[in-house]
């Protein structure tokens, strides 16, 4: 279990937030709609993202399509519906998806439509039948395609971001003339993945390869990035998938090759989703509510001005709009709380929506030449000089954003284990969580009895290139995997 940050001064106002000690699941939701981050509807399955979760997913979005676009990827719109008969010419891929799918088999006016129109739980279909227009040879290739949209995939058991019938999302679809060429923008984007969980998110991630029973419906292989939540389960972070030449085959999507012969290209497909912004708050989280990386953060510095009558109120004010150009010409994303609330309101709601610095400022700090800071994640108040206050804050959340990353990394150290037998791990997951790293002979039946003597732990991933020892937990043979195990959102 994660720790519990105690704070007096807090708990009147956050009484309201479920403890994560006593639960964990009422405190990720408590979490979600007091920080103002997303909401029900009254459309089952659907959240409403408010404006402080909205802000959230435009950092995240900005950041990765930076890296895609300095990787040479573009970003295209392809339509929402797509026709029965393009949906059903990958059979394996239909049927991972046909229990989700959603139809469209009505219109206004016109009545019964002749063939049923499916609304995207995902575009490789579309965007295959699309893509094959703009390719006739080589030259053509590769077409790194992206686009950013939403997706349904009718789900009954939802919970806030981590699992929607509707959700934003980027997907990734790509078209090369080789295999290998393929395989390297599957690992790029793997890479690319962790990157933006990492350095921006602050969440360490263990990238590797799924196993056959994991794998996307009709991919070769799918490699995705797992989290460790602080309730100890693993996150899907994200997916990128190799297709080999399955769906080229399936949409005929085919070149001329350098031989002038006609072949068809090799796919992947790659997505992250609103699921990151449930991870996050998971990850860094706590009982007074959400820790944000500054990187990803709304807003990265909250300044709460302290004054007891109108000269006061004039001073601070001036003392304020004399460092907030320079503090912003830093790239400080600033907000000044100049609301009726009593100041101790204003510490708990930004302590609440995660705001990584606050800064106060009352008649003796203006006396002193100095701002008092402190920090959401120690909550020890320091003080800055207003000289130089700009860079000074960049540092700061610089520091910060590399402390949050080093606490997750250790919390995820401190709940990993190495075991060696079904029975070790059947009785590790009766008692708790985490991870555990555990060979495998690759039998799928080795696999599946995992699973069920568990009550659903998984193999999340492992890492292919890494050699395993010793014998298989479950059947003995020699292991030809080390996977790492651990139940799952
Ligand atoms: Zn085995």
């Amino acid at each position: 279990m994660a720790e519990i940050v105690e704070n007096a001064e807090t708990q009147a106002f956050v009484k309201d937030i479920t403890r994560m000690s006593v639960d964990f699941d009422r405190w990720y939701t408590d979490v979600v709609r007091k920080a103002e981050l997303a909401d029900y509807t009254p459309v089952r399955g659907c959240m409403v993202i408010r404006p402080y979760g909205y802000a959230l997913w435009e950092h995240i979005q900005r950041a990765f399509d930076d890296m895609i676009k300095a990787t040479g990827h573009e970003n295209w719109y392809f339509p929402l519906l797509i026709p029965e008969d393009l949906l059903v010419k990958e059979a394996e891929h239909v049927e991972g998806f046909t229990p989700e799918v959603a139809w469209v088999t009505e219109a206004g006016s016109h009545g019964r439509l002749d063939q049923r129109l499916a609304i995207r739980p995902t575009s490789e279909t579309i965007i295959g039948t699309l893509i094959r227009r703009y390719i006739q040879s080589h030259r053509d290739l590769p077409q790194l395609t992206n686009q950013w949209c939403n997706v349904l995939r009718w789900e009954m058991r939802t919970r806030l971001f981590l699992r929607t019938a509707e959700f934003l999302w980027q997907e990734g679809h790509t078209f090369h003339a080789t295999a290998e060429e393929a395989r390297r923008e599957v690992d790029l984007i793997l890479d690319l993945y962790r990157r933006l969980a990492e350095e921006w998110l602050a969440m360490p991630v263990l990238p590797g390869l799924k196993s056959r029973a994991e794998t996307f419906a009709g991919a070769v292989y799918t490699k995705s990035i797992e989290a460790m939540m602080l309730d100890g389960l693993a996150l899907q972070a994200g997916t990128s998938h190799y297709f080999g030449q399955n769906f080229s085959r399936a949409y005929d999507i085919a070149f001329t090759n350098r031989e002038n012969q006609r072949e068809h290209c090799y796919s992947t497909s790659w997505g992250i989703s609103t699921r990151l912004i449930g991870g996050l708050i998971m990850t860094h989280g706590d009982d007074t509510g959400l820790v944000l990386p500054p990187r990803v953060a709304p807003v990265q510095v909250v300044v709460v001005p302290i004054f007891r009558d109108g000269p006061a109120r004039e001073r601070v004010r001036a003392a304020i709009e004399g460092w907030r150009p320079e503090v912003e010409a830093a790239g400080v994303r600033l907000k000044v709380d100049w609301s009726e609330d009593r100041p101790g309101e204003k510490y708990n709601r930004w302590e609440l929506k995660g705001v990584p610095l606050r800064i106060e400022v009352g008649p003796r700090d203006l006396e002193a030449g100095q701002v008092t800071i402190v920090d959401r994640l120690t909550r020890e108040r320091r003080s800055l000089p207003m000289a130089g206050l700009g860079p000074r804050l960049r540092a700061e959340l610089e520091d910060f954003q590399a402390r949050l990353f080093r606490r997750a990394l250790e919390f995820r150290d401190r709940h990993t284990y190495e075991l060696a037998t079904l029975a070790e791990v059947v009785d590790h997951f009766r008692r708790g969580t985490g991870f555990v790293w555990a060979p495998w002979c690759e039998d799928p039946a080795c696999e599946i009895r995992v699973k069920e003597e568990t009550g659903g732990v998984t193999i999340r991933n492992y890492d292919p290139d890494q050699p395993a020892t010793g014998g298989c937990l479950v059947c003995g043979r020699p292991a030809r995997r080390r996977v790492v195990l651990a139940r799952s959102y």
